[in-house]
């Protein structure tokens, strides 16, 4: 079992679009995905059709140690199942800062998920900030998969989160998460600047960058309001074509490296 965050500190790059639909094309695949939901904003949660309640979700296992076990969900989607997020989160990093173990924490809570034998891949999709909540996430995390949009800044964030994030927290030995993965999202195939961002990444990335693009396409955006996935939303449109690539890839990708 293999625990990927999907992070970016940039806020509307196509994290929790990812996440939520790259856990459903490995369902459709066959595997088991857990997403977790660390964003207290509840995207994902809302995404996948769930109601993001104060009963079951992440913030108790962290704050009150109760199981952890105790707080995934079935989503409609056989296969996936979701760790549901609640604005309570938003409390998490004050609590967890005082408390002082901040970083590993969750780490601690989310391990007895590795011995769950079902599960193929857990999926946590972060909040957009480099607060206490994004950095546990790398803390816990195997792998970091990044979206960047094909924009300007798109590359500007990924410099951050790679630089500054996760090479300082290597370096404090505080993660042992390597960057897996970067994901180009929001592509318009119309604008120049799109296609030298798409250029530049895998310059200075070209084994992480991943063939697939994602791109911008209104139907990618209108689905988390049906409560729906794209392959449900719009199955043969080019949004679920893309995920369905990305998942097929993500796959092949850890079978190359020999990891699961
Ligand atoms: P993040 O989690 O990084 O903040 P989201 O995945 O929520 O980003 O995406 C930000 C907004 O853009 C959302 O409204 C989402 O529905 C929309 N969106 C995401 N990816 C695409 C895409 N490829 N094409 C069009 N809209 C997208
Ligand atoms: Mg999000």
């Amino acid at each position: 079992m293999k625990i990927v965050a999907i992070a970016n500190q940039k806020g509307g790059v196509g994290k929790t679009t990812t996440a939520v639909n790259l856990c459903a094309c490995l369902a459709e695949l066959g595997k088991n995905v857990l997403l977790i939901d660390l964003d207290p904003q509840a995207n994902a949660t809302t995404a996948i059709g769930i109601t993001p309640d104060s009963e079951v979700n992440l913030y108790r296992p962290l704050v009150d140690d109760t199981p952890v076990e105790d707080e995934i969900r079935e989503t409609h989607i056989k296969g996936f199942y979701i760790l549901p997020a609640a604005l309570q989160l938003a409390g998490v990093e004050v609590t967890l800062a005082q408390r002082g173990n901040h970083h590993s924490r969750l780490r601690e809570v989310l391990e007895p998920l590795r011995d769950l034998q079902q599960i193929d891949y857990v999926i946590i999709d972060s909040p957009p900030s480099l607060g206490v909540l994004m950095t546990s996430a790398l803390a816990t995390a195997d792998d970091l998969l990044v979206p960047v949009q094909c924009e300007f800044f798109g590359i500007q964030a990924l410099a951050g989160i790679y630089q500054e994030v996760l090479a300082s927290m290597q370096a404090a030995e505080l993660t042992h998460a390597r960057l897996e993965g970067i994901v180009l999202t929001m592509y318009d195939g119309r604008t120049r600047l799109a296609r030298s961002v798409i250029e530049e990444v895998r310059t200075h990335f070209p084994n992480e960058t991943y063939k697939t693009i994602i791109p911008r396409t209104v139907r990618l955006g209108e689905a988390p309001s049906h409560a729906k996935t794209i392959i449900e939303y719009d199955p043969a449109g080019v949004g679920a074509f893309a995920y369905r690539a990305l998942a097929d890839e993500f796959i092949q990708r850890r079978r190359e490296y020999r990891v699961t």
